[in-house]
């Protein structure tokens, strides 16, 4: 155990004094967790090693899953990475600071506990007004997974954090609630083709539309594992509450119909059902513990709840969540691949 300190600040009046302590703290090989726009982030010095690999101890991460390095200005990649290709420059100065990491050969710089052995790193400059003081103190790039325990819903807030990392780690920068509410998307620019191995933030039409061409991952579209074990992260269970979740596709009539007869056998059957519906269905249901997500018109008001919300059924004691798919465009994509996850692809389509 160590001694956790939890302080807070604010985004729109940043308390510099805390800044310092943190860029401190990292630099001196410690953990701290800052609030990005995305999820929050459980940071480590990215350039030493045996820091890095205290993010992996905190987390219960396996080790062979690799870390995103967060910068605070362009400026940091060249030391990072061998060459950044101008498909690359192109993507930054579309989308950063924001909810985008890319994947470019590494140099040799960066610890291999970073990149979980692969001479690829991940590397993202987030936009949120603390993350960006917190990076830019520290002086180096900064290591960063989501700041959840390894298998849990990633924390969209700080109270999140504490529930997973109290005595864990060093320092708990609590900003409220993040605005995304799903990571960042990773684009690998390693290969000929630009491929999207983790659907995010940015959308995949945002990408088309800079850079005409661009792949979706095979494993994202199958559940299967990477033909090419680009990111070994995939074949983890990821954002799994302790209830299981089954999620119900189709005609959304159906899809209605099909939860209701379902929410009802459930309960008969003594188990606690929670439903995980959508502006325009959660009066529909007469059983079951139901929670609106969002809309679905909106998808982004869906993604900035559904991890918080994951947790918020454990709380309430629901053994089984059913969940209503919904449709895959836009940010809907990373709402999708987070939710089949947290289902362990469990779909029942109507
Ligand atoms: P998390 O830190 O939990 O938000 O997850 C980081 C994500 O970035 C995971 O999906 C990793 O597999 C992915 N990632 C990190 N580094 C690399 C890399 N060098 N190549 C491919 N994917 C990576
Ligand atoms: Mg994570």
């Amino acid at each position: 155990m160590i001694k956790t300190e939890v302080v807070e600040v604010r985004s729109d009046n940043i308390d510099m004094d805390i800044v310092r302590k943190a860029g401190t703290l990292l630099r001196e090989g410690k953990l701290v967790v800052f609030p990005t726009e995305t999820v929050y982030g459980l940071g480590a010095n990215g350039l030493d090693e045996q820091a890095v690999k205290r993010i992996f101890e905190a987390k219960g991460r396996p080790s062979d899953n690799p870390l995103i390095l967060h910068i605070s200005s362009t400026g940091q990649m060249d030391r990072l990475v061998t060459r950044v290709p101008e498909r690359a420059v192109k993507l930054m100065e579309r989308f950063w600071p924001g909810p985008m990491t890319l994947v470019l050969e590494k140099s040799p710089l960066v610890p291999g506990a970073v990149t979980a052995g692969l001479d690829t790193v991940a590397i993202r400059m987030p936009d949120h007004p603390v993350a960006k003081a917190v990076i830019e103190h520290a002086g180096v790039p900064v290591a960063a997974p989501s700041a959840n325990l390894s298998g849990k819903p990633s924390p969209t807030s700080a109270r999140h954090v504490v529930e997973d990392l109290m005595g864990r780690v060093d320092m708990i920068i609590d900003s409220g609630d993040v605005s995304i509410g799903v990571e960042s998307t990773v684009v690998d620019l390693t290969s000929e083709r630009v491929t999207v191995l983790r659907p995010g933030g940015v959308t995949l039409e945002q990408l088309r539309e800079v850079l005409g061409e661009v792949d979706l991952d095979p494993g994202l579209i199958n559940g299967e594992n990477s033909a090419i074990p680009k990111a070994p992260g995939m074949k983890y269970t990821h954002y799994s509450p302790e209830a299981d979740v089954i999620i119900v596709d189709g005609r959304l009539e159906d899809v209605v119909d099909r939860i209701k007869s379902m929410a009802g056998s459930l309960e008969d059957s003594g188990k606690r059902v929670g439903i995980l519906a959508t502006d325009q269905t959660k009066d529909l249901y007469a059983r079951g513990l139901v929670i609106s997500a969002g809309d679905r018109n909106a998808p982004g008001t869906i993604a900035a709840r559904l991890f918080g919300l994951l947790r918020e059924f454990d709380k309430k004691g629901v053994d089984v969540i059913l969940a209503e798919a919904i449709e895959e465009r836009d940010v809907g994509l990373a709402v999708m691949n987070r939710l089949l996850k947290s289902a362990g692809y469990n779909v029942i389509r109507v």
